[in-house]
């Protein structure tokens, strides 16, 4: 097989829409797909490791990192910062790996800026009380916080038209191969292809 660079996707969802079940399931069962660490000045929810789910760092590491220009992106999320590092994703992609960022909507935008060929997919609950119930059954925030995140929800979920895919988790199973759905159909497009299988192409094509 010829050299081939990975896909980047971005995967945008507000909290409790199951994003992070979604890609963990994916990620079991495409051994081609990473997903980028971010870095992050919020504290670690129960449960949650360095290094697994975030490097959870502190605000002035936070400001040095985007000082040494670390970041391929970075962004004020509500009460905390988060970034993508430059070194979380290179050397993954040129590795033939395909690469999910999961990050907001503010993130987004500046990844299409610099990589026009990320491909971005939006997860969306199937209902405001789905989404309530998610963020309630999680337990690891309070009541009042609950709320904010609730009306936070709704305005990550504004942007759900910036992107080039939506998927509605109602379904686990069908939301999973939705997105499995999007993986392989991007892995054959033409010009990924043409880089990934050159060879058989010339060779078929020298009668
Ligand atoms: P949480 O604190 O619930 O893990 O994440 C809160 C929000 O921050 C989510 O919308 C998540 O997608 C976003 N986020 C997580 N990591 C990054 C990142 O590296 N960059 C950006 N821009 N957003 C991120």
């Amino acid at each position: 097989m010829d050299q081939h660079t990975g896909n980047l996707f971005i995967l945008s969802a507000p909290s409790g829409a199951g994003k992070s079940s979604l890609y963990k399931a994916l990620l079991k069962a495409d051994d081609k797909v990473r997903i980028s660490v971010s870095h992050t000045t919020r504290a670690p929810r129960t449960g949650e490791e360095h290094g697994r789910e975030y490097y959870f760092v502190d605000h002035e590491s936070f400001l040095d990192m985007i000082a040494e220009d670390a970041f391929f992106e970075h962004a004020q999320v509500f009460d905390n910062y988060y970034g993508t590092s430059k070194a979380s994703i290179f050397s993954l992609l040129e590795q033939g790996l395909d690469v999910i960022l999961e990050i907001d909507w503010q993130g987004a935008r500046q990844v299409r800026q610099l990589y026009p060929n990320a491909i971005g997919i939006f997860i969306l609950p199937p209902s405001l009380q789905a989404l309530e119930e998610r963020l309630k059954g999680r337990a690891t925030d309070a009541d009042n916080v609950i709320q904010r995140r609730m009306s936070e929800a709704v305005s990550e979920m504004s942007h759900y038209h910036e992107y080039d895919f939506v998927i509605v988790n109602e379904d686990f199973e069908t939301a999973l191969s939705e997105m499995s759905a999007i993986f392989t159909a991007m892995r054959t497009k033409t010009a990924v292809m043409q880089q990934k299988n050159g060879n058989l192409i010339n060779d078929l094509l020298s009668l």
